[in-house]
């Protein structure tokens, strides 16, 4: 199949940059290892909107960072992703961190970050009750915000199949070769032709690169471990709470997240290999120490979960974004750790900039349409209207998982809307069941057996994340 436009990657920016795609008459499809989109980064991640303070003026960073975030915001609201905009503080414990926080302020101001206000220690315990009493001073930032990061990838991915993209999952690219077209070939033989090539595959771009003798960077995996709290710990604080900025990143934070569960983390430390998302004991008790080092009425005890991400930093610091000076038709993006989500549609607006000055001709998609289906509509009706709606469809009535309140009926939609669920994970990154307390432990056999008859296969075959994490092994007994 030749397509106009290959996607190498289904993150945050591959999927932002289909949905922009589809709003012109192009084919495009999108090329993602896993079994699932959002399997990298775009899963792992604080999940805020930055205010656009902290990239140094000048940069890509700076600019998209400052024009992504309006962006974002009417693109959640498009795409019915959960996101809130709470607001960002800064805090200082000492003169030197103050000193910091001024030169932040200023540098927001240059970043064109209108409505930041530095603030004393008592304004911000007012503001943040359980912030701690050694706080002296802050930067409030109020345009900053909260978002499920990996709902707001799937809805990326799905709105831009709604629109006509096709995802081709579990492709992982070993080879590429460039002729008059690219041709993409995947570890289990399939290929793919494109005219253009969007290089989006987050820590693996540089491979990707590499696989057109045009590698110029090299990306240094970094990785950030976290501790996720119950959803009874949420309401600890109301803004994201951060310390001032090191080296190595944006320090320990303290957030609500846009589901109702508090945050802490992350660590920034330098891996081996991209794909080690372990976590560790010293790496917790870092991330423990430090958060409560803002906010001691942080309560440890209801940790539900704990994970990491990696991010994809290089040494210059600054997103690459650029056509490839050797290859035509090849346009890299790649270095984009934070405030990649935050930045995520100003990346694929200056993508499809970029690609059109390297000659894509683009008309407008008269039948592109930017809403997508709320998934989440059913949670939001009134007792009264589910009611009806469950006299219509009683799968609505029947709770799989009793954490978080999911319908049957739900995960068996989840099966289906564009980009279906494919695994218990993604049915989890859905839908919520088994992001609750018990994590799982009541619902995943549940869910198991909805997957096996959605999708009509043994239950032997339904994995927890795609390839060789089958959950049950043997035949299954008649009952
Ligand atoms: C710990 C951490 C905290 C962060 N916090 C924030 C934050 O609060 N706010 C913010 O704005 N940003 C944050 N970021 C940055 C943000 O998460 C990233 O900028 C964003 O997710 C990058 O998305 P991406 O699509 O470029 O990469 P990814 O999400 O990593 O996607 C790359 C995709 O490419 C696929 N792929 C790789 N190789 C191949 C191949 N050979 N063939 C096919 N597919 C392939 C991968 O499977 C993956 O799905 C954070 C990042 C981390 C790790």
């Amino acid at each position: 199949m030749l397509y106009d436009i290959a996607i190498a990657g289904a993150g945050v920016t591959g999927g932002m940059l289909a949905r922009e795609l589809t709003r012109y008459r192009l084919s495009c499809c999108i090329l993602e290892k896993e079994n699932d989109v959002a399997m990298g980064a775009s899963k792992a991640n604080s999940g805020i909107i930055h205010g656009g303070f902290d990239p140094e003026p000048g940069t890509l960073k700076a600019r998209l960072n400052a024009e992504g975030v309006p962006l974002l915001y009417k693109a959640a609201q498009e795409l019915h992703v959960p996101y809130r905009r709470n607001g960002s503080l800064v805090v200082a414990f000492d003169q030197t961190e103050e000193d910091t926080l001024q030169r932040l302020y200023e540098r927001g101001l240059q970043n064109g970050i209108a409505q930041m206000r530095l603030i004393s220690g008592e304004e911000a315990r007012a503001l943040e009750p359980n912030l701690s009493p050694e706080v002296t001073k802050a930067l409030l930032v109020p345009t900053a915000g909260i978002i499920c990061p990996y709902q707001l990838t799937i809805a990326a991915v799905g709105n831009a199949m709604d629109n006509g993209a096709e995802l081709l999952r579990n492709f992982e690219i070993v080879s590429i070769e460039k002729e008059e077209y690219f041709t993409l070939h995947a570890k289990d033989g399939r290929t793919v032709q494109a005219r253009f090539l969007v290089n989006c595959a987050g820590t693996s771009a540089d491979r990707i690169a590499e696989m057109l003798n045009d590698r110029f960077y090299t990306v240094i995996p970094r990785a950030g471990e976290y501790l996720l709290l119950d959803k009874t710990e949420g309401k600890t604080v109301s803004h994201t709470i951060f310390q001032v900025p090191t080296k190595n990143g944006k320090g320990v934070l303290v957030t609500p997240t846009a589901d109702g569960n508090l945050l802490l983390g992350p660590t920034a430390s330098v891996v081996q290999e991209a794909e080690d998302t372990r976590t560790t004991p010293a790496g917790l008790d870092f991330v423990e120490t430090f958060a409560k080092r803002s906010v001691p009425a942080v309560n440890t005890r209801n940790v539900i979960t704990s994970f990491a991400g990696v991010r994809a930093s290089e040494q210059g610091g600054d997103f690459i974004i650029r056509p490839s000076g050797k290859v035509d038709g090849f346009l890299h993006i790649a270095a984009i750790d934070s405030p990649g989500l935050s930045s995520c549609v100003a990346i694929a607006k200056y993508a499809v900039e970029q690609l059109r000055g390297m000659g894509l001709s683009a008309e407008p998609n008269p039948d592109f349409n930017g809403e997508r289906e709320d998934p989440h509509a059913f949670r939001k009706m009134s007792d009264a209207e589910k009611d009806a709606f469950i006299k219509q469809h009683p799968a609505y009535g029947r709770i799989v998982c009793r954490c978080e309140t999911v319908s049957e009926g739900e995960i068996r939609d989840s099966l289906h809307r564009n980009p279906a669920a494919a695994d218990v994970d993604g049915v989890k990154r859905r839908t919520r069941s088994g992001m609750g307390r018990c994590q799982g432990g009541f619902c995943a056999p549940y869910v198991m057996r909805l997957i096996a008859e959605e999708t009509r296969c043994p239950m032997e075959q339904v994995t927890k994340k795609g390839g060789r994490s089958a959950m049950v092994f043997g035949e299954e007994e008649e009952a």
